[in-house]
């Protein structure tokens, strides 16, 4: 695979720095029942990576001590750590809210029996990948069969009260099958909502259409294809100066599997650690004394990609 990081560093995006910290999201490893050819992680079935017990005490201890209004769990598939499940009936415990980025066709995997009614049970925001309504462009980018059991979990979903209920929240996730920013959200959110209703009756509150970032499994396509300068071209020029405030590592830590914290997931996955005053990389431990709202967030070409347009995040578009 192709290393994207040393074309994308140190790039010329405007400074920005953080603010305080809301949006805990974890990564407890990248081991993935799907290789997806767009994941950021390069998650699949023979990554062993996966969170220790100290730093799940830590991340706990962490969401007790602080005001963190969301834990965001990711992976991976987040559902096949084996605490899993302890972890979010510790966090719906202290009244945190949990987000869990299910990929839906974990929910069929031997050992996962159950799995939708816990999520119901504790109120888990549900965020799915689901790149179209298309049987053909889904299993193109993430596998054969992965449209229609994406269909069957979502719609075990809704018989659980997923997007009927005000607690059980379940969003799509939308991104571009090559390197084009994504469409309008809005309209897109509305296309969607009308075929999988009339084709599936599955219904949903929010489609977050994300823009493919130029890293790792899809940046290394760009590179191999010969697309990747005009991507990251298309991804800058188009910068919208207005979404830089929004940007979701103003107020996210991001923490991977051993603990080690970033200012987002995609920095995390470019090894650009969120650093002390004093330039060293800072540990989840180290923010029980550490305070980081001010500092200054690690930056580079690739953040034109949460900026491009109407903008990127965890949560869709900025604007
Ligand atoms: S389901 Fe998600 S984590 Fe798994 S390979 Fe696909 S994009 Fe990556
Ligand atoms: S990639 Fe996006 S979220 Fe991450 S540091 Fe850059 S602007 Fe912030």
């Amino acid at each position: 695979m192709h290393d994207t990081k040393p074309k994308l560093l140190p790039g010329d995006f405007p400074k920005i720095a953080r603010k305080s910290s809301s949006i805990l999201q974890v990564n407890l490893g990248y081991r993935c029942n799907q290789s997806c050819v767009h994941c950021h992680v390069n998650a699949g079935p023979n990554r062993t990576e996966e969170m220790d017990d100290e730093t799940i005490e830590l991340i706990l201890k962490f969401l007790d001590a602080n005001n963190c209004s969301l834990l965001d769990i990711t992976g991976g598939a987040p559902e096949l750590h084996p605490r899993f499940r302890e972890i979010v009936e510790s966090a719906y415990a202290m009244n945190v809210k949990v987000r869990d980025r299910c990929n839906l066709t974990i929910m069929f995997e031997s050992g996962q029996e159950g799995l939708a009614e816990f999520l119901a049970q504790h109120e888990v925001e549900v965020v799915a990948s689901l790149p179209c309504y298309s049987e053909k462009n889904v299993n193109q980018q993430r596998g054969k069969g992965v449209f229609a059991k994406s269909i069957e979990a979502l719609q075990i979903l809704n018989r659980l009260g997923y997007a009927r209920h005000e607690n059980l929240l379940l969003n799509l996730v939308y991104n571009p099958l090559g390197p084009v920013l994504p469409p309008s959200q809005r309209e897109l959110q509305q296309d969607y909502k009308n075929h999988l209703a009339d084709e599936f009756e599955v219904v949903f509150n929010e489609l977050f259409v994300i823009t493919n970032m130029p890293i790792n499994r899809f940046g290394s396509s760009l590179i191999s294809t010969g697309h990747f300068d005009s991507y990251v071209d298309t991804l800058r020029t188009s910068h919208q100066q207005e979404n830089l405030n929004q940007v979701m590592c103003r107020d996210t830590i991001s923490v991977d599997w051993q603990g080690n914290v970033y200012d987002c997931d995609f920095n995390q996955m470019l090894e650009m650690p969120l650093v002390s005053v004093d330039k060293k990389p800072l540990h989840i431990r180290d923010l029980f004394v550490n305070k980081i709202d001010g500092l200054p967030i690690q930056t580079g070409n690739h953040c034109y990609g949460c900026t491009a347009g109407q903008g990127s995040s965890c949560s869709g578009a900025l604007n």
